[in-house]
């Protein structure tokens, strides 16, 4: 391939992105409005016309402003690329001192602060001012800056040697580098799952083992039923920075913990709680985690692979507008994950409806071994609470929603509430 036809094809992809989200949004935003005054039918009764006005508002506002992140994420790209600052900021980095490790891991740097600088913005106002006119935001300037260091030290501390093993198996591994660089990536995934629950989750927010009461023993009953080994119930003060609910698993093998936000317990009945927790565990059950993990396995091999024979052609840097830098390899790695994303966002109503499957499955599992009713009335008013919308925009939804449209998942439910599955079934759906 000659390196224009590679700037051709990068610039057509780039545009093709762009221009099939910027669709996809404008569909989105002009199908829930057009849906704003009539609350769909399955749900009449259940959530008023005034929450569901405000569940499109902002739905309309958020969908706005990811409007305009795409738009900055494609200039901020072609800047880089087209606009040679890849380019400029690798002869810049060059000029560091002798060792070209530190030259790399200088220029990565670079790179991800310029993106978090452009990104920055979008998430301030998304907080303060998005989540601040519809009553969800409860952080403070404050909490946001030091939420912003902290995250910002995690990610030097993980991303730094990460980023240094990479390109120290470049230049010292030989042909079959990318091997090894899957298998560090592995191990990083690993470490990962092991150290956010005990070492990062923690520098964000307080966990306090759950309280005895109804509720734990309820939870406890469940775990039980299910045959699932815990070490431990966790409260998670999710209030501290916003209204939004959530619940989830986390950690490995029998270091495993579950962690339910506060203003879920809050909101939900124990029995709604319970119907919940039952979905989560179900997508531990049905090995949707390990199936996920298998998957990404399989990709992040293609991906490095794909990476290992780019990174020996020389139109992919100049294609890209950088001159050749086999000395370089971070050069290579900046450009490499920088343009992915252009060229797999086809992909992405693929990875939408293999979660959506898993979602429907776990609502099954959620209806086996808690109580289809309850996790339709905790769906109900996590939608409400959540101001999320009722009626997405059907093809924005294939390509964007991990979970299934509301309407569709509370009818898969609702089926199984009217056939209760057998005996299965302990508090009588
Ligand atoms: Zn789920």
């Amino acid at each position: 391939m000659t390196a224009s036809t590679f700037t051709t094809i990068f610039l057509a992809a780039v545009a093709l992105t762009l221009a099939l989200e910027l669709w996809l949004a404008a569909r989105h935003i002009a199908h829930v409005r057009r849906h704003r005054d009539a609350v769909p039918a399955a749900f009449a009764g259940r959530i008023g016309v005034d929450a569901h006005r405000k569940a499109a508002d902002y739905t309309v506002a958020r969908t706005r402003l990811a409007i305009a992140s795409s738009i900055a994420g494609t200039i901020l790209l072609v800047a880089l690329t087209r606009g040679r600052g890849v380019a400029f900021l690798t002869g810049l980095t060059g000029l560091a001192g002798t060792s070209p490790l530190l030259q790399d891991l200088l220029l990565v740097v670079a790179v991800a602060l310029v993106a978090a600088l452009v990104s920055l913005p979008f998430s301030a106002y998304a907080t303060f001012a998005i989540e601040a006119r519809y009553g969800f935001n409860r952080t403070t300037p404050r909490t946001w800056l030091a939420d912003l260091a902290k995250g910002a030290l995690v990610a030097a501390l993980l991303g730094l040697p990460l980023a240094a093993l990479l390109i120290a198996l470049v230049r010292w591994a030989g042909d079959l580098w990318w091997l090894w660089a899957w298998v560090a990536w592995i191990g990083f995934q690993l470490l990962l799952f092991v150290l956010y629950p005990t070492l990062i989750a923690p520098l964000f927010n307080t966990f306090t083992p759950m309280p005895e009461g109804p509720l734990r023993t309820r939870i406890e009953a469940l775990l039980a039923r299910c045959g699932f080994a815990s070490r431990g119930l966790w409260l998670m003060d999710g209030s501290r920075r916003s209204s939004h609910g959530n619940a989830y698993f986390t950690g490995l093998g029998r270091a495993k913990r579950i962690v339910m936000f506060d203003t879920l317990v809050a909101r939900l009945s124990p029995e709604e709680t319970e119907a919940v927790l039952a979905h989560e565990l179900g997508h531990y059950k049905l090995a949707h985690i390990a199936k996920r993990l298998a998957w990404s396995a399989a990709a992040s091999l293609a991906v490095f692979a794909l990476l290992a024979w780019l990174m020996r052609s020389d139109w992919f840097y100049t294609g890209l507008y950088v001159p050749a830098s086999p000395d370089r390899p971070g050069v290579a790695l900046v450009l490499f994950f920088l343009v992915l994303p252009v060229f797999t966002f086809l992909l992405a109503p693929l990875a939408s409806w293999y979660s959506r499957r898993h979602e429907y499955e776990a609502d099954a599992f959620a209806a086996k071994h808690a109580s289809a009713g309850a996790m339709v009335s905790a769906l109900v008013r996590l939608y409400e609470d959540n101001a999320a919308t009722l009626t997405p925009d059907p093809l924005h939804s294939a390509f964007h929603d991990s979970h299934p449209p509301a309407g569709l998942r509370i009818a898969r439910l609702e089926a199984l509430v009217r056939v209760p599955a057998s005996s299965a079934v302990p508090e009588g759906a």
